[in-house]
């Protein structure tokens, strides 16, 4: 018995489905790593992976980085969790200050999940309305507000007479009382987006959405589309939040404003930003975070807040990730995937689209068009071809590569340290993989 099934058996005994956090359990089932390093994870059998998971994107340093394990093991020496503010606090904050446009104020939280709950509670209390406008597609973490319309919502909602969707749950339990408070739009549709904020400009709080939705692999905002949003929300009081939980330190140092050149009211950051760390923030305009308290009466605080350890941890990294050519560095890496991506599927007839921005890739098996939004993804994507191929990769020690979710194919995630070589060596092992799995059109 391989140490891998006799964990599996003991796991499951104590831990629900042998995993200690739900999405942990691919198509496979549960991993037990023994250890990781730059692109690497080994398992508790010594068996080598090259990661794509990457840590749900977190990690775009690689596992390990050796800065940020100094950065840590110097922390350690003061302590671990203080409760309180230290000099490494202001550094991290005054830096969020300083980059990243809209940010004036910033406040720390431990999980995406946690920002995008309180940032709308802040837009709530801002406006003095309720309701949020989201896109379908686009997660926002697993709280009861926003879990709607995701990847895990058992089927896609009716579509009403003005082009909105109906808000189906991403999870039993979520209330239904809370589904009105949610208004759901087609991503990157202008006119719908007009009709359907229109009809609810008085009682909207916010309008959230991922700026580049890669939580349906990768798909950017159409051009005017986020501006049109911005001046939308703009007239009509409402706040605009932009979740760059994935985007934000990724796809450039200050996310997706820096590259559509769009300001958000507010922003929520969390995975890159602590590459690794258990960090999220969220920051934005001075008149809406200074109705956070003790500034104001909207409560955001928590235990585990801001520690120490945490935030020596992501300062570091953010040094890392300012180093000059640092993005030129990732984006030449995501390039160099994305057309050696493009060439091996030509070579074998598949029929594909591929793109990726800041070490994030999506490939749309059957398709060969851009995909606008998540029905367009659904229509056209061969999700069977798709599974066969994700199992196949999985033998061949490419960890998480394309892990198929139920309405769209979860991105690959890249780090500066899936050098050339390691991404040479995917690709001979995706070579492989199509040569076993031959493409077939869907049933
Ligand atoms: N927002 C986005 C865009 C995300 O991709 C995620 C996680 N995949 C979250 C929020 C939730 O973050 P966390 O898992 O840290 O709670």
């Amino acid at each position: 018995m391989s140490k891998t099934d006799e964990l599996r058996s003991r796991a499951e005994r104590a831990l629900v489905g042998g995993v200690s956090s739900g999405w942990n359990y691919l198509l496979d089932g549960p991993t037990f790593v023994g250890n990781a390093a730059g692109p690497y994870l080994w398992d508790v059998d010594g068996q080598r992976h090259i990661d794509f998971i990457m840590g749900w994107g977190s990690l775009l340093l690689g596992h390990d980085p050796p800065v940020l394990r100094r950065a840590l093991m110097q922390a350690l020496e003061n302590g671990f969790l203080f409760g309180y503010e230290t000099p490494l606090h202001v550094e991290l904050a005054q830096t969020l200050c300083s980059q990243i446009p809209g940010v004036a104020r910033v406040r720390l939280a431990n999980s995406g999940t946690e920002a995008t709950l309180h940032a709308l509670r802040i837009a709530r209390a801002w406006s003095g309305r309720t309701r949020v406008l989201k896109f379908e597609g686009h997660f926002h973490g697993l709280h009861d507000q926003l879990l709607y319309a995701t990847d895990s919502s058992p089927r896609l909602g009716a579509l009403n007479a003005d082009g909105s969707i109906e808000p189906v749950a991403g999870s039993a339990g979520v209330p239904e009382a809370l589904a009105p408070l949610c208004v759901i739009a087609p991503w990157n549709d202008v006119e719908a987006f007009q009709r359907i904020a229109s009809a609810h400009r008085h009682d909207l709080a916010a309008v959230i959405l991922e700026p580049i939705a890669f939580n349906m692999g990768c798909v950017p905002p159409v051009p005017k589309f986020l501006e049109t949003i911005r001046a939308w929300t703009a007239d009509a009081g409402v706040a605009l939040i932009f979740d760059e939980v994935l985007t934000g330190f990724r796809v450039a140092f200050a996310g997706s404003q820096e590259l559509y050149s769009v300001t958000p009211d507010l922003v929520c950051f969390g995975k890159a930003l602590g590459c690794g760390m258990p960090i999220a923030a969220v920051g934005g305009r001075a008149d809406m975070m200074e109705t956070l308290a003790p500034r104001g009466p909207v409560e955001m605080s928590g235990t585990n807040t801001g520690r120490v350890l945490t935030v020596a941890g992501t300062v570091a990294a953010l040094r890392e990730l300012s180093q000059p050519g640092f993005y030129a560095h990732l984006n030449e890496l995501t390039d160099v995937f994305v057309s050696g991506m493009k060439e091996l599927l030509a070579r074998h007839n598949v029929p594909a689209y591929v793109t990726g921005l800041g070490g994030r890739i999506a490939i749309y098996f059957g398709m060969t068009e851009a995909p606008l939004n998540l029905r367009a993804i659904d229509a056209g994507w061969n999700r069977q071809f798709h599974t066969a191929f994700y199992a196949r990769a999985r033998l061949k020690g490419l960890y998480g590569f394309l892990n198929p979710l139920p309405w769209s194919p979860e991105a690959i995630t890249l780090s500066v340290a899936h050098s050339r070589d390691v991404l040479n060596s995917t690709l001979s092992r995706v070579d492989d993989v199509l040569h076993e799995v031959p493409y077939r059109h869907a049933d």
